[in-house]
């Protein structure tokens, strides 16, 4: 089954959501006030080399606020721009399971109660910090509410795992899916074009090893450079070739065209804070990037699954 519409020939979450919970859905982004192994120094103090001082997550609310606090900031700030809607909460910034389950237990059920709308929550970690107890948690709370675990693969190629410092191989990637889809538990997989040393053919690959993943969904981003990263450094010290907007438009649909249709397409482009981001600048149009993909999928008269 896919969820196209008339004017996207690709899965779309804002469609799944409204044949699914029969509304518009919003994501609220908290956060949990958690660390990452790769930035704490359990595996590393250095953290992803494209890793920003939030944690990848500049859009959350303030850690300091309570969740109470953090929701309803959220909500009342956005609150102009929405009609009626439902809302899934999300726990995006650093690892939001690198904690002992009782913080898990008492953060997560707390957060899929903060409103009678709420009728999901994703919550973004790492493969490699899901130990049993807390993929037994975690089943629980899939019996509660519209749960979703994101993990972030970026790709499948050791030598750009190696060099981005990810700090856990496709090994711990795979068995991370494999448990979670064991308890039934819906799986989002985070992918990243134009990391360096990457061709298309490598970006392809990677998403075709997606289809053989029992997921639900995928987000594709592009890589940013934000300052204060290590990779702002690397790219000042010794630019590296960045992808345009055109190069960018062309691997996604190239991408669209192999991934089954049955996957969601969650994101087709990337977040980065405008007063943050040193490249790549077209990234900050998205509107932009999401039509210009519309219109090379209708000039080619292309749809997600066409190559599959
Ligand atoms: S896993 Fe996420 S939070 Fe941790 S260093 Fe990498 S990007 Fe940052």
């Amino acid at each position: 089954m896919n969820y196209f519409t008339s004017e996207k020939r690709y899965s779309t979450v804002n469609e799944f959501y409204r044949q699914t919970f029969g509304s518009k859905v919003y994501k609220i982004t908290l956060n949990g006030d958690f660390t990452c192994p790769n930035r704490d120094g359990k595996i590393s103090y250095s953290g992803c080399i494209y890793c920003s001082e939030s944690g990848s997550g500049d859009f959350a609310g303030k850690k300091e606020d309570t969740l109470e606090n953090q929701f309803q900031a959220i909500k009342s700030m956005m609150e102009n721009k929405w009609q009626e809607g439902k809302f899934i909460v999300y726990f995006q910034a650093n690892t939001n399971t690198y904690a002992p389950v009782v913080k898990l237990r008492s953060l997560f059920d707390k957060a899929i109660t903060l409103h009678p709308d709420i009728i999901g929550l994703s919550i973004a970690t790492r493969p490699d910090c899901l130990e049993e107890d807390v993929l037994d948690y975690l089943e629980e709370l899939n019996s509660k509410t519209y749960l979703t675990i994101e993990l972030g693969l970026q790709s499948i190629h050791e030598e750009t795992m190696d060099f981005i410092n990810r700090g856990h191989d496709l090994k711990t990637f795979e068995m991370a899916v494999k448990e979670l889809r064991n308890r039934n538990i819906n799986v989002v997989v985070h992918i990243i074009n134009g990391l360096p040393g990457e061709t298309k053919e490598m970006m392809l690959q990677t998403t075709r090893y997606l289809n053989t993943l029992p997921i639900q969904g995928v987000k594709i981003h592009m890589l940013f450079i934000q300052r204060n990263t290590q990779l702002a450094y690397l790219y000042q010290k010794n630019p590296f070739p960045l992808l345009s907007r055109e190069a960018y438009v062309d691997i996604v649909v190239s991408q669209l065209e192999l991934l089954n249709d049955s996957i969601i397409i969650h994101r087709l482009t990337g977040d980065a804070p405008r007063e943050e981001l040193i490249e790549p600048k077209w990234s900050l149009k998205k509107l932009v990037v999401a039509n210009e993909i519309d219109k090379l999928m209708r000039q080619k008269n292309s749809f997600q699954g066409i190559l599959t």
